[in-house]
């Protein structure tokens, strides 16, 4: 199969991964270009996705929890499962927060803070696609800043008693587990809490222009009572949600990079066989300026991605470093998608070409897992000393 990625590797970033990696990124893509690609635009149109279906072959493919150890994950390095959700997000964002949510957030929580029991519970399902995970941080009042969450977990015997609203869920209304996050008399807390328990609902949102490939949830806990066992006993205070965000933020670095490439290989294409003045709009030096700034950040934000996936697998990545990934490669493929948008005239408008797709879910992939604005803060603060959150 043609490497797509070729002609927009313009300083051989490719040469500095391994025929392993290499090998595992073409697996994934063509399984991508093959059943998710042709289906994906009607996917996006009816606001919908075939989660249960598509988690199955996802887990037959190893790419649920792919970075995780044990408990039937795949065990891969850093590396590897960001040049997965590159592929994915290529594809669409809203397929990459599936396997994020599921893999970086739901289970990780478990795997990082569970039990022996939740771990052989719940792991080797999920990693399978049989069991769909979500993870309930969000609420209608906390959002950038979660140490306002309301979310209330009080004990009742020898039980657990929870009650409040979380909002902005991925997954929630198809999952079978939610890692829930809620006060406690000893500060905030983790819990793994099956949907079918009792006092659990979950709604839709209000119509999303976004990510509609996605399935984004109102969670409800009206008195849901679970045992002393469903807390998470490794998580204390607002640290252990925010690992779990770090490892999902991980991914969305690599990530936008795909929706961004799609969009530029999308526009070379398109500019090559448009021809307006009697000349491909590609002969134009302002589109060829387009596209080489384009390219130029697209291959930026790969080393980018590549250097901190180097030092997660040596161990050496921090938070901040994380911070930095996510606000340059987010905030750049937003700007490429919204260029490539221009290239394409009034047919980047519609859902025959996926440029305006892609550039729609980047604003939820901007704002999730941390705004731009407050990944901006944390590069402030690292810089100066000084905090301005608040
Ligand atoms: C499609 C989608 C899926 C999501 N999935 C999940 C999920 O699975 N689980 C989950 O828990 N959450 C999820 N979220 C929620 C997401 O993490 C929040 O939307 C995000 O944290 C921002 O919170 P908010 O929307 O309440 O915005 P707010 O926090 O109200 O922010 C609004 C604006 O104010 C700015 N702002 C806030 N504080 C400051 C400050 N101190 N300084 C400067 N500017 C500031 C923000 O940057 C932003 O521009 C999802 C969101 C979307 C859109």
């Amino acid at each position: 199969m043609a490497d797509r990625t070729a002609p927009l590797d313009l300083i051989a970033a490719d040469s500095l991964l391994s025929e392993e990696e290499r090998a595992i990124r073409g697996t994934v893509r063509a399984f991508l270009t093959d059943r998710v690609r042709p289906h994906v635009a009607a996917w996006y149109e009816a606001g919908d996705l075939p989660a249960r279906e598509l988690s199955h072959e996802l887990g037959d493919l190893g790419l649920l929890g792919m970075h995780l150890q044990g408990y039937g994950c795949a065990g891969t390095s850093a590396v590897a499962y960001g040049l997965a959700c590159l592929e994915l997000e290529a594809v669409d964002s809203g397929v990459r927060s599936l396997v994020s949510v599921q893999g970086s957030l739901a289970m990780f929580a478990i795997w990082r803070f569970g039990s022996a029991d939740h771990k052989q519970d719940w792991l080797p399902r999920m990693a399978a696609g049989e069991a769909i995970g979500c993870f309930g941080l969000t609420e209608p009042d906390a959002g950038s800043n979660p140490s306002g969450l309301r979310t209330r977990a009080k004990r009742d015997g020898g039980d657990w008693v929870l009650d409040g609203t979380k909002m902005w869920i991925t997954n929630g209304g198809i999952a079978d587990v939610a890692v829930v996050w809620a006060q406690t008399d000893d500060g905030i807390r983790g819990f793994v809490v099956p949907t079918e328990t009792p006092g659990f609902s979950a709604r839709p949102v209000p119509p999303k222009l976004s990510l509609r490939a996605s399935v984004t949830s109102e969670l409800v806990l009206d008195g849901v009572r679970l045992p002393q066992s469903a807390q998470l006993p490794g998580a204390r205070g607002l640290s252990g949600p925010l690992s779990c965000l770090s490892e999902a933020r991980y991914g969305i670095v690599w990530g936008a990079l795909g929706a961004a490439r799609d969009c530029l290989e999308t526009a070379i294409e398109y500019s090559l066989t448009r021809e307006q003045f009697d000349r491909p709009i590609a002969g134009f030096q302002l589109t060829q300026q387009k596209l080489a700034n384009m390219a130029l950040e697209l291959q930026k934000g790969y080393l980018l991605a590549l250097h901190l996936g180097r030092l997660k697998d040596d161990g050496r990545i921090t938070p901040q470093m994380v911070s930095v990934g996510k606000l340059n490669n987010v905030r750049e493929a937003l700007t490429i998608a919204r260029e490539c948008r221009t290239i394409l005239g009034a047919n980047g408008v519609t859902l025959e070409y996926p440029v305006l797709r892609h550039a729609n879910n980047l604003e939820s992939v901007l704002t999730y897992e941390g705004t731009s604005e407050i990944h901006s803060l944390v590069v402030g603060q690292a810089l100066t000393g000084l905090s301005a959150f608040s």
